[in-house]
């Protein structure tokens, strides 16, 4: 139970306390208040971080409802560029309304159409410890000086340049390098899919030589403005982004990969060929024994479940009740497995919007330094989400 609560602190320190360290608020001065009590664990309920979400969109309104499923963390505000459809959402779930710009006629346009709006981004990074900043790729870079004036700790997302930020994320590959640090970005979609199964295979083998194909989908299903349509479209930069951005977070691995955007919306699909080193031990039983010890990895076979693409895929997530049919794990075909001496081929699915979700909910947390294990944070971020959304 808490004793204290900030209201407008932006700063989470840490102080001895009962014999251990107990992370404390200093509220607006220097009051420090503790956040204390008993619970199942002998502490319970230590801290709730408080998370602003700037751009309420496709990945914004999802790491909004995964954080509100946490107990550790809330919702302190949403920002809408203006009111529109989403704004409804917010209000339906009880998530303070704010601007993203902070002109008093932008703020006043939200009443106008019947919201009410709390202000401008500045108000909200007022009561913020944190700041997730979901705006579409590219534009997030020029949010990073508020953040950073505000005092606030903030994560991006993959559509930003990991030299803007400075540092890059996911949960199974480098969440000790971003405890504590200042800001980091989750990496996309498909970075973080390929991470999720190359790392087990690295830190099995102790080294890994990758190339890999991106198949990728054209557009969200709530895009009207992308494509192509009717046309397989290669990315003409090769390698495409996504090997090189998986070395943003596992250097190790030495990782090629090309891309193709192709006329669907549902998923990504990879096709991925690894080379394994002399001696690895591996077989491809044992791979998929690896892949079925790691969090947010989903193996079936195709040919026995008749999930066979990535519509088949979609369907599932949809019937096991994954809330707006989203998959945040990588779904991996165990029939599309094989080991060859030393090279691995395998396919694997990504929904991509949403496997990064859980990802921002284990970044919050290393950043503001309140579970160094990222195997705890990701067991605490998943049965947390699984019992907010009633599985
Ligand atoms: P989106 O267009 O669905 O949502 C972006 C939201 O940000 C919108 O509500 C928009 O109004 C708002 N916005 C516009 N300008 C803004 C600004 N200056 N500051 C703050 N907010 C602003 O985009 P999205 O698909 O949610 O993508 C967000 C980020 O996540 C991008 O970096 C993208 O590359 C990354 N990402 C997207 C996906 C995906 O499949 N959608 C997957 C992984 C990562």
């Amino acid at each position: 139970m808490m004793q204290g609560r900030a209201t407008t602190t932006n700063s989470l320190l840490f102080a001895h306390h009962a014999g251990g360290e107990l992370p404390c608020f200093r509220v607006s001065g220097s009051e420090e208040v503790f956040i204390d009590g008993l619970g199942e664990q002998g502490l319970g309920k230590v801290m709730v971080i408080k998370v602003a979400i700037n751009g309420y969109g496709t990945i914004g309104k999802r790491v909004a409802d995964a954080v509100d499923a946490q107990d550790d963390m809330e919702i302190v505000g949403v920002t809408k560029t203006r009111p529109s459809f989403g704004c409804d959402l917010a209000v339906r779930k009880g998530y303070p309304l704010y601007c993203t710009f902070d002109e008093k006629e932008k703020i006043a346009a939200f009443a106008k159409a019947g919201y009410t709006c709390h202000g401008g981004l500045t108000d909200l990074l007022g009561v913020a410890d944190v700041v997730v900043d979901c705006s579409p790729g590219k534009v997030g870079a020029a949010n990073k000086s508020a953040y950073v004036d505000a005092g606030v700790k903030f994560i991006f997302q993959g559509g930003e340049k990991h030299d803007m930020v400075g540092m890059s994320y996911t949960s199974s590959a480098n969440h000790e390098a971003n405890l504590n640090a200042d800001g980091t970005r989750v990496v996309s979609c498909n970075t973080t899919g390929l991470s999720r199964t190359l790392v087990p295979l690295y830190e099995r083998c102790g080294s890994l030589k990758v190339e890999c194909t991106m198949i990728r989908r054209a557009a969200d299903p709530g895009d009207s403005k992308k494509g192509p349509i009717n046309a397989i479209k290669p990315v003409l930069k090769v390698p495409s982004h996504h090997g090189p951005d998986v070395m943003t977070v596992k250097p190790e691995i030495d990782i090629n990969s090309m891309a193709v955007a192709v006329p669907t919306t549902l998923m990504h699909c990879h096709s991925i060929v690894a080379f394994l080193p002399e001696g690895h031990g591996l077989t491809t039983a044992s791979v998929l024994e690896l892949w079925a010890e790691h969090p947010r990895i989903i193996i079936m076979n195709g040919g026995e479940t008749n999930i066979t693409t990535t519509a088949e895929v979609m369907e599932y997530a949809r019937d096991i009740g994954r809330k707006w049919g989203d998959l945040h794990e990588i779904f991996v075909w165990e029939d599309g497995v094989k080991l060859d001496g030393n090279t691995l081929y395998y396919f694997q699915a990504i929904h991509q919007e949403s496997d990064v979700i859980p990802e921002n909910i284990d970044a919050i947390r290393a950043l503001m330094g309140t579970e160094s294990d990222w195997r705890v944070s990701v067991a605490k971020t998943d049965k947390a989400i699984f019992a907010y959304n009633g599985l």
